[in-house]
């Protein structure tokens, strides 16, 4: 009892790192779903998956069958502070209401969340600095140099011929 009672704590209330670091996600979810959900995401699945890297979090429409369901990568997750899955967790929360509820399919680019954990930025020292549209840059999620495996390098080596330099990590 007392004021950090768990009703009272937000969310993502830093005190969670600690008191809870590695949540289940299925019991998240449910809690979620009672607390800001009004219940009506009973019935969605929430699962892990090992090898998805483009993005954090999906929410995907399965067939007339009205499947949803909500994936949470692990490469991009599982690391990072709990802070960060429980905001993914809940922003895809947001897409299945909105298509329980409406039938919405808000596909979105989900650009903003694969930005935040592009980590790793190389930036070209040659002339396609200052070239549309990357001016330079590359930016992952993992630590994996530009290099020949790139189906764009060659391309990269007759336009501009510059060296990608490691710039934040
Ligand atoms: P990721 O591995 O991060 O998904 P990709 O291998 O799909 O990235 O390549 C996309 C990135 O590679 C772009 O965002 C850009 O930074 C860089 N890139 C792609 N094509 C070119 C190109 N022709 N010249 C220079 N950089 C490129
Ligand atoms: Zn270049």
């Amino acid at each position: 009892a007392g004021s950090s009672s768990s009703q009272e704590l937000s969310p993502v209330d830093p005190q969670w790192e600690t008191l809870d670091p590695n949540p289940d996600i299925r019991a998240l979810f449910l809690q979620f779903n009672e607390q800001f959900f009004w219940g009506r995401l009973a019935g969605i699945e929430v699962k892990w998956s090992p090898r998805m890297t483009l993005c954090a979090g999906l929410c995907c429409y399965e067939g007339r069958g009205g499947l949803c369901s909500v994936r949470l990568s692990v490469p991009l997750l599982k690391l990072r502070p709990r802070k960060d899955l429980v905001e993914t967790l809940l922003h895809e929360m947001i897409h299945a209401y909105l298509f329980v509820t409406d039938n919405n399919k808000v596909y979105h680019s989900f650009h903003d969340e694969v930005a935040e954990y592009r980590q790793h930025w190389w930036r070209c020292n040659g002339p396609c600095q200052n070239r549309k549209p990357y001016f330079g840059y590359v930016k992952r999620a993992m630590n994996r140099a530009p290099s020949a495996r790139d189906p764009w390098f060659k391309d990269h080596q007759n336009s501009c011929n510059g060296t990608f330099i490691k710039i934040k990590e």
